[in-house]
């Protein structure tokens, strides 16, 4: 882990950026940038001894009175846009980002966060590299391939016109007992409140769950590989988690039977060649069914059952049971 550092972070009461704020404060000088409209969360970051300053992306405000001796940058803030505003979605994005890169060219290492939802997603089982076709299409948020996409042509120009070393990491799908819990926790709210799930008519839709413990082991290592030009990789879990699969699985945590509902309305995702990611900062540690389950008992402590059924727990070491009771607790 990283110690000493002077850590900026966006995005930092988010799902992805917030569990990496509250590790590295630890040890490290860590600032978060945001609007902070959640002042519980603000409070919350304040305590852990997080410093926390205001910037809305779509500001033109300079960032004058924030220090500029950051040492490393992670830039997780996204305004995905409502699906309609195109325009305005390009402009927060990449505004907001130039803005804090040439505010931040003197650091070592700059971290974007971008999505698999770039790719141009044609095909429901291709192991999509880095160096495939671009253009993703995203029918339930038109604009949200647009911000990434646009960013990412930012960070990549301004990391080699500013020569900040900068890895732009395309992110799976993150889940982890923070914020909303991410796709699992959203899929089963539905479950439990007796809604069907979309699934496709044949086969599942595929992803990569990344653990939010794991996002946090690997921001330093993502750091570590930033570069001029900037290193772009694939960010996601080791094992692709077929859609139906993990319904099923909570199911069998909870008892709770998931109404599939077959047909052309589900939100298709993605799974990456994880090539490049094991070269540079190696496999991950967190098994997905084992994830889901403590991500399940810190959401839904009531609905768990307190012995998941075998058949549905990873046979690798690493569901512990002693940490399901502790955040059952
Ligand atoms: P969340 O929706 O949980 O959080 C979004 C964050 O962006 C908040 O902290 C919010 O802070 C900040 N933000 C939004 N608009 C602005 C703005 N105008 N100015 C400043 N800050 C803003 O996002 P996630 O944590 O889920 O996602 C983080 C990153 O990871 C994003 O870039 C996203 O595209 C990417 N990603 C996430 C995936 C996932 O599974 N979660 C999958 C793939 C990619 P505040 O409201 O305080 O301003």
């Amino acid at each position: 882990m990283i110690h000493g550092k002077k850590i900026l972070i966006t995005g930092g009461t988010g799902q992805v950026a917030r569990p990496v704020a509250e590790a590295l404060a630890a040890g490290n000088e860590v600032w978060c940038l945001g609007r902070f409209a959640d002042r519980d969360a603000r409070k919350a970051l304040a305590e852990l001894g997080i410093r926390t300053h205001v910037w809305d992306m779509g500001d033109d405000a300079p960032l004058d009175d924030l220090p500029r001796d950051f040492t490393h940058v992670l830039h997780s803030a996204v305004h995905r846009g409502d699906g309609t505003d195109f325009d305005d979605t390009v402009r927060i994005n990449t505004t907001g980002t130039a803005r804090l890169m040439r505010h931040c060219a003197g650091a070592e290492a700059f971290l974007y966060v971008s999505s698999g939802v770039v790719y141009n997603r044609a095909d429901r089982t291709h192991r999509y590299r880095e160096t495939d076709p671009l253009g993703g299409q995203a029918p339930w948020l038109p604009t949200y391939p647009i911000a990434k996409i646009s960013t990412e042509g930012l960070v990549r120009g301004l990391a080699a016109a500013l020569g900040l070393p900068t890895t732009i990491a395309r992110l799976n799908v993150a889940y982890g007992p923070h914020g909303h819990g991410g796709l699992p926790m959203i899929l089963f709210r539905r479950m439990a409140g007796g809604l069907p799930c979309a699934v496709p008519r044949e086969g599942q839709n595929l992803c990569n769950l990344l653990h939010t413990d794991d996002v946090v082991r690997q921001t330093p290592l993502l750091w570590d590989v930033a570069s001029v030009p900037a290193t772009v990789v694939n960010w996601g879990g080791d094992e692709e988690v077929g859609i139906t699969d993990l319904l099923r699985h909570m199911g069998a945590l909870t008892g709770i039977e998931p109404k599939l509902d077959p047909g052309d309305l589900s939100r298709e995702t993605a799974v990456f060649d994880h090539t490049r990611r094991l070269e540079l900062i190696g496999r991950c540690e967190v098994g997905w069914r084992a994830g889901v389950a403590r991500t399940l008992a810190h959401h839904a402590p009531d609905l768990v059952r307190q012995a998941p059924d075998p058949a549905a727990q990873d046979p690798g070491p690493d569901l512990h049971a002693s940490d399901l009771v502790q955040e059952h607790r």
